[in-house]
């Protein structure tokens, strides 16, 4: 439970009146200090004054990346310069870099989130945490160390990679808390398996973030390191990074820092709000940030809330945990598809590793076609493998209304990566 790094409010019910506060001061913080902002409320004729009520915030202009990106290189600016003291970018794998700035009250703030984060994980000042992701202009580096140092546990920032050195700290360092991309813990895992190491090292629990983890590779984890928890961290570089949402030791969704920013679940067609427990979009308005706040920001990412109290007690909402992209989606033979669907129907199988492929490809025939690529267990039997075809086969079939061809591979020969694995290979041309 949450002693030190409590929710701003006192009870569920105190969130929709703190929520209304924060939010009255971010516009009026936006539309006095960001032309960007000024010129989007302005646009639909809409003042801060004019929100009197949490619901009013629909009648509020959306932003996306793309606005980010037009508003180069200091979108969303509300703080002057004098007041900004870092900056993070996210990953842009097409035009220009999202990037966002930082007052030191909003690094402050992320450091509060992220140690909440930690707090809720049950770390104790005396853990040391071996922080496996990225550094420099990324949010997740920066983000587990600066939380780290603040809670006053032992941050050892190794980065990501590097595989020969991760081991050596393991067993020299007896670091307890790993925190990496489930990509990156899974590989980990693998090799402390290989090395045949695991009764020299004392991890006890892993934080997985920048990824969406699927149960499988979490279930393997798991067993690979001989430990019962491993948690979900959120976030995204447009709200401060990772750190704003956790899984708790429940496992059932994510807690997120609803006293930090408002959460929207829309339909991505109309722009409205789901109805309750629905899959929308993320659509995030922040609530203290300074520098580059957030409006209303769509996130692409999709998940549902979740309404009932978690047996867990605290207090802070959840979400299930993130679906998907929606820039992830594939249409194959006119059925629209999220690579998470395909994890969740092959976590349920037995006998088959956490890796796969997804590989789409257009025939001669001129249709589309659909191959997975699933790896078996490290223990599965060659004479089982006609049974796995036929089994995934029949449960994508009977799930997702479309057909596929299965190839089961050796364990071991799909590639693992230190960051996002790649899934989903599209080879068809449009
Ligand atoms: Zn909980």
């Amino acid at each position: 439970m949450l002693k030190h790094f409590i929710p701003k409010y006192a009870t569920a019910d105190d969130l929709a009146g703190h929520q209304l506060k924060r939010l009255k001061w971010t516009l009026s913080h936006v539309y006095d200090n960001s032309p960007f902002y000024r010129k989007g409320f302005d646009a639909l004729g809409v003042k801060p004054s004019d929100i009197r009520t949490l619901d009013d915030i629909r009648k509020l202009p959306l932003t996306d990346a793309d606005d980010l990106r037009s508003d180069y290189p200091f979108p969303l600016k509300s703080a002057g310069f004098e007041q900004i003291v870092r900056v993070h970018s996210s990953s842009g794998t097409t035009g220009k870099r999202k990037i966002l700035s930082y007052t030191q009250k909003d690094i402050d703030d992320w450091a509060y989130m992220f140690c909440r984060c930690y707090e809720m994980a049950g770390l104790t000042r005396k853990d040391r945490v071996q922080i496996a992701v990225g550094y420099g202009l990324w949010t997740a580096g920066a983000g587990f160390q600066l939380g780290c140092e603040r809670y006053g546990a032992m941050a050892i920032p190794v980065g990501p990679g590097n595989i020969d050195m991760q081991c050596a700290f393991l067993i020299d360092l007896q670091p307890t808390v790993l925190c990496a991309t489930a990509s990156m813990a899974l590989l980990l895992a693998e090799e402390v398996n290989r090395r045949n190491i695991r009764h020299n090292i004392s991890i006890k629990k892993v934080i997985c973030g920048a990824e969406r983890a699927s149960a499988s590779t979490i279930a393997r984890i798991k067993e690979l390191f001989n430990i019962s928890e491993v948690y979900d961290i959120t976030g995204l570089t447009e709200l401060y990074g990772p750190g704003t949402g956790l899984s708790c030791h429940i496992g059932l969704g994510i807690h997120y820092w609803a006293d930090f920013y408002i959460l929207e679940i829309l339909d991505q067609e109309t722009l409205e709000p789901v109805k309750h427990g629905e899959v929308g979009e993320m659509v995030f308005t922040t609530l203290y940030k300074e520098a580059s706040p957030l409006v209303r920001y769509r996130s692409r990412d999709l998940t549902r809330l979740i309404d009932e109290p978690c047996p867990c007690g605290c207090i802070l909402p959840r979400h299930e945990k993130i679906l998907g992209r929606s820039d992830d989606m594939f249409i194959l033979r006119g059925v629209n598809i999220y690579p998470q669907q395909i994890d969740t129907i092959l976590s349920d199988i037995k006998g088959i590793s956490s890796e796969y492929q997804i590989i789409l490809d257009r025939k001669p025939d001129g249709k589309d076609y659909m191959t997975l690529k699933v790896e078996k267990a490290e223990d599965a039997q060659a004479r089982d493998d006609k049974a796995l075809v036929e089994d995934i086969a029949n449960r994508i079939k009977h799930s997702l209304m479309v057909s596929c061809i299965v190839e089961i591979v050796q364990y071991g020969s799909l590639p693992r990566s230190e960051k996002k694995t790649k899934r989903v290979f599209d080879n068809r041309e449009f």
